[in-house]
């Protein structure tokens, strides 16, 4: 679903990837843990071409993400993004925000587009706050319908970028569960969180990244009870 070869990247002369080699396949479920400052948003921004790269290759889902740009709608079509601020409009309502993009970029009618809108709504069990603005809402609560209205696009692929980070810890567990339920259903998943429950519950694989390079990746059992790197033992002994 994704292959990502030999790619890095520059901010001016500081290299912030260097030589990222993944691949995902359909169905599998990544978290992306490491320090601080180590490139993990920018990775994964990459993935639907919200950042670009100098060298190696991005292809997701056949699609090539090309420097030229051509095919970047296609892939933005068919990848979801969730960010640790919500990032949702603060002046339309949830049931707007959600319709938006449908409607907009999939030419949905108004109708068909509330339907869906609606029908994920339920599935991240709000429904009943579809005409509130975001700011009556909890971050928890604005973080499902963050999820809702990716899901409104039916996207292929979920990149999401430390979803519960901004959240008070009494609202990390339902945004967790969200997340647990799309992984359920089979959704291609890369999750940057520091959540190791949730690594250890739902991952296929445990990404450790720092300094712009993957130092180790590994099924989470092997992960967590056999980090190969001392960058990796001194993070976890931070984190856990
Ligand atoms: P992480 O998500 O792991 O914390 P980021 O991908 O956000 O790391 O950032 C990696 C490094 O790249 C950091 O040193 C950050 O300061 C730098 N960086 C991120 N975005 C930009 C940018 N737009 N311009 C310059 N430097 C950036
Ligand atoms: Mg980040």
């Amino acid at each position: 679903m994704i292959r990502i070869e030999a790619v890095s990247k520059w901010y001016g002369e500081f290299q912030v990837l260097t030589d990222i080699d993944l691949s995902v396949r359909q169905g599998e479920r990544i978290v992306i843990c490491g320090p601080s400052g180590s490139g993990k948003s920018t990775l994964i921004r990459c993935i639907n071409r919200l950042e670009t790269v100098q060298q190696g290759r991005i292809v997701v889902d056949g699609i090539e993400l090309t420097a030229g740009g051509r095919n970047v709608d296609s892939v933005r079509a068919e990848v979801g993004m969730v960010f640790q601020q919500f990032n949702l409009f603060p002046h339309l309502t949830i049931l707007e925000n959600c319709t938006l993009a449908p409607m907009r970029v999939r030419g949905m009618g108004r109708e068909e587009a509330e339907a869906v809108a609606m029908k994920y709504l339920t599935r991240v069990r709000i429904p009943e706050q579809a005409r509130k603005y975001p700011s009556q809402l909890s971050g928890g609560q604005q973080q499902r319908v963050a999820i809702a209205r990716a899901l409104c696009m039916t996207p292929k692929i979920m990149l999401f970028d430390e979803p519960t980070s901004a959240l008070d810890p009494e609202m990390v567990k339902e945004v967790l569960d969200t997340m647990i339920g799309l992984a359920d259903d089979g959704m291609t998943m890369l999750c940057v969180t520091h959540e190791m429950g949730f690594a250890r519950s739902v991952a296929d694989r445990v990404i450790f990244m720092a300094d712009g390079r993957i130092l180790e990746q590994a099924p989470p059992a092997q992960f967590f009870s056999q980090p190969q790197h001392e960058k990796t033992r001194s993070f976890l002994g931070q984190i856990l």
